[in-house]
């Protein structure tokens, strides 16, 4: 019998491996040891999930863990030939969902009852712990583990996009600034309009990404680009042509430090 040292110990590959080999021979403990401390790690390995099922006695979790293979591999053709074999053996009722007062509870909430499942894992997810995906819903920890690239900002891409930011916070700040009241007029009513192509530029700076780091550096170099527009505004450089010559208001940038930075940062969710 494998110890739970032993299981530690082991890389997941490893234990797959052991896990196969123990379901060969017929050594149904040792398999569902190993096995489920694979999927336990890996709730996205489908070969992991089948051989469990080989091993399992109870008919409703054969069930589930093909229903689990099919779910991250649609139309598998050995998780299909199994349920149809659960089926033969123990009547087609076996394939229904449990009863509802035995509907699945959440992963990480044993007290929520749920019908939701990671696109990606098929564990039940309670709505708090369901993530959006470009590719269906998720749940957190595989949200995590696979975040699209679009979502991976490196140090260069943060820098593009601070630089863009600031920069286009900059020059917008000081435009409204320079039509003096109109700007704060202009700002206040139509900020969410002004924050969202500066959202853009951030992203496009960064090469089009987005995402929670990314929000972070549009916050930063938006805020900086609008304060620094404002500094000017206030400096002694105010009083030298060409920024003397026009009604410069620091209003107007305000308000959009107030509102529009703000939506430039939720469109880059
Ligand atoms: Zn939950
Ligand atoms: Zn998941």
């Amino acid at each position: 019998m494998v110890t739970a040292r032993e299981l530690e110990a082991l890389d997941a590959a490893a234990l797959l491996r052991r896990g196969i080999a123990a379901a060969r021979v017929g050594d149904a403990d040792d398999a569902r040891a190993c096995l489920s401390e694979v999927v336990r790690r890996e709730p996205a390995n489908g070969d992991a999930w089948l051989w469990l099922a080989s091993v399992e006695p109870s008919p409703q979790r054969k069930r589930d863990h093909f229903q689990r293979v099919l779910a991250l591999r649609p139309g598998d053709a050995e998780a299909t030939a199994g349920l149809e074999q659960l089926a033969e053996r123990h009547g087609a009722a076996v394939l229904l969902p449990d009863d509802a007062d035995e509907a699945p509870h959440c992963t990480w909430h044993p007290d929520r009852e749920t019908r939701l499942r990671c696109a990606r894992c098929a564990r039940p997810m309670c709505g708090d712990c369901a993530r959006h995906h470009p590719v269906g819903m998720r749940c957190k920890e595989c949200a995590r583990a696979l975040r699209s690239p679009l979502y991976r900002v490196g140090p260069r891409q943060s820098v593009g996009g601070f630089a863009v930011g600031f920069a286009a916070a900059f020059g917008v700040s000081l435009l409204l600034g320079a039509i003096g009241v109109f700007g704060l007029l202009l700002a206040m009513f139509a900020a969410l309009l002004i924050g969202a192509p500066l959202g853009d530029a951030v992203s496009w700076g960064a090469g089009r990404k987005r995402g929670r780091e990314l929000q972070v550096v549009a916050a930063v170099s938006l805020s900086l680009g609008i304060l620094t527009a404002i500094g000017v505004m206030l400096s002694p450089l105010r009083g030298l042509p060409p920024l003397s010559l026009l009604p410069f208001s620091p209003l107007g940038p305000l308000a959009l430090l107030v509102l529009g930075v703000a939506t430039a940062v939720r469109r880059l969710r």
